[in-house]
C-alpha cells in the first residue's frame, strides 16, 4: 500500500509517499516492524524565510505560499518516489489543527486530486500524525508515551492504539517554541529563535540567573513558561544595555530552566505511566516537534528516562518537526486499522482539533 500525504497546516509546505508492504497472504502481523514501511520521498519547503522579517508566522503570508509552492510540492514528492498518481493507493492530508488558510490549501487539494484519481481520501490530524511517527521510524509497539515541544504545542500524550490517544498534560500559556522564539526576539537574536538561543547558550554560564522553573513540583500535571519568560524579560530589563556574555548567560540561565522543568513535567508522566501499565515490558518516550531538537533538553529527557528504565526514542529530526511523511503514515495506520474514513470530502478544516478528540474513527463534519 501506497499513501501520498499532504501537510500544510503551519508554515512547512510538504509531500511524501510512504509504502507499506502488503503482509503475506494469511500472516498474522505481530508488529509493525515486520512489514517495514518505507518513506518513499519526503519533500519539505520551509517558509522560514518569508517570515522571518515578522519575527513569526504570518497565517495570510503562510497561506498565500502554499499555495504558490503545493501543486509543485506533490509532483516532486510523486516524481522523488518514483511513482505516479495511479501507483498510489489513498490521498492523506493534514485536516487540523493549524492554521485554517493553509489547512484550506492542503486539504482541497486533496479533496481535487482523490476526487479526480478516485482515490480514497483520508482527513489526518496533525497531532496524530507527531503521535505515530516512532512507529514508523522505529516500529514502536503501543502503549508509549509521547512529549510533543513544537512551536505550537507543548504536550504529553499517552499512545495506547491507533485513534487511543490521551492527552496526559498541555501547556497553560505559551508553548515551548513560542517561549524561545520570545526569549530570543527580547535579546535580539534572528527568528526562528530556538537555534539561537541554544548557540548562545553554549557559551553562556548557566548558574548566572536563578530563574523559575514554573509547575516544579505541582500537583497539577501541565506546563507553564509566561512566567519563565517574563523572569527573562526582566532581568534582561535590569542589566541593560546587554553584552554579548549577557546574551548568553541569559540564554543558558534560561534553557537550563526549562530543562528542569520539562523534566520535573516528564518524570511525574513517566510515574503514571508506570503506574497505569505496570506490566509493560520496555516502556518507552518518544519525542517530537523542533524543541526536540536542542541538545540540552535531548540529553536531559535522555538521563531522566535511563533513571527511570525508559527507551527514549528521538526521531530524525527531519520526523521530529513538520512533515508530511508522518501525515502518510497516520493515513496507513489509520487504513490498516480499519479506522480510517476513506470518503472524508465534507471533511472541513478544524484550526482547533485536540487529539483526545480523534477516537475511532474520524468521519466528515457533515453527517
Ligand atoms: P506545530 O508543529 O506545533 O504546528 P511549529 O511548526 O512551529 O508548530 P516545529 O516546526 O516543530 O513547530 O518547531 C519549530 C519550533 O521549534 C520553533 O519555535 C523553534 O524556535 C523551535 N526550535 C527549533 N530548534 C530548536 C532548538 N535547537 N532549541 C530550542 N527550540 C528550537
Ligand atoms: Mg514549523
Ligand atoms: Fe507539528
Amino acid at each position: 500500500i501506497r499513501v501520498l500525504g499532504i501537510e500544510t497546516s503551519c508554515d512547512e509546505t510538504a509531500a511524501s509517499v510512504v509504502m507499506l508492504e502488503d503482509a503475506p497472504a494469511g500472516a498474522e502481523i505481530l508488529s509493525p516492524r515486520i512489514l517495514s514501511p518505507q518513506i518513499l520521498s519526503n519533500v519539505i519547503l520551509s517558509q522560514v524565510e518569508e517570515h522571518a522579517a515578522f519575527g513569526g508566522v504570518v497565517p495570510e503570508i503562510a497561506a498565500r505560499a502554499h499555495v504558490e509552492a503545493l501543486d509543485g510540492i506533490i509532483e516532486a514528492a510523486l516524481a522523488d518516489a518514483g511513482v505516479t498518481l495511479a501507483d498510489v493507493d489513498a490521498i492523506a492530508a493534514t485536516a487540523g489543527p493549524g492554521l485554517v488558510g493553509g489547512l484550506i490549501v492542503g486539504l482541497m487539494t486533496a479533496k481535487a486530486i482523490a476526487s479526480a484519481s478516485g482515490k480514497p481520501l483520508i482527513a489526518v490530524n496533525h497531532l496524530e500524525g507527531h503521535a505515530l511517527t516512532a512507529r514508523l521510524t522505529d516500529g514502536l509497539e503501543f502503549p508509549y508515551l509521547l512529549l510533543l515541544v513544537s512551536g505550537g504545542h507543548t504536550q504529553i500524550v499517552r499512545v495506547a492504539g491507533v485513534g487511543d490517544y490521551r492527552r496526559w498534560a498541555t501547556t497553560i500559556d505559551d508553548a515551548l517554541g513560542e517561549a524561545f522564539d520570545k526569549v530570543a526576539k527580547m535579546l535580539a537574536l534572528p527568528y526562528p529563535g530556538g537555534p539561537n538561543v541554544e548557540t548562545a547558550a553554549a557559551k553562556g554560564d548557566p548558574t548566572r540567573f536563578a530563574f523559575p522553573r514554573p509547575m516544579k513540583g505541582s500537583a497539577q500535571p501541565d506546563f507553564s513558561f509566561s512566567g519563565l519568560k517574563t523572569a527573562v524579560r526582566q532581568a534582561a530589563t535590569a542589566i541593560a544595555p546587554l553584552s554579548e556574555q549577557d546574551v548568553a548567560d541569559i540564554c543558558a540561565s534560561f534553557q537550563s530552566a526549562v530543562a528542569d522543568a520539562l523534566a520535573d513535567r516528564v518524570a511525574r508522566a513517566l510515574l503514571r505511566f508506570r503506574t497505569d501499565y505496570p506490566d509493560k515490558a520496555e516502556p518507552a518516550l518518544v519525542v517530537a516537534g523542533g524543541v526536540a531538537a536542542n541538545r540540552a533538553i535531548r540529553e536531559t529527557l535522555e538521563r531522566l528516562c535511563a533513571e527511570n528504565g525508559f527507551r527514549f526514542v528521538a526521531p530524525p529530526h527531519r520526523l521530529c518537526t513538520d512533515n508530511a511523511a508522518m501525515i502518510a503514515w497516520a493515513g496507513i495506520e489509520r487504513l490498516n486499522a480499519d479506522m480510517a474514513d476513506t470518503d472524508a470530502f465534507d471533511f472541513a478544516p478544524r484550526s482547533r482539533w485536540p487529539l483526545d478528540e480523534v477516537s475511532t474513527p474520524v468521519v466528515g463534519s457533515g453527517r
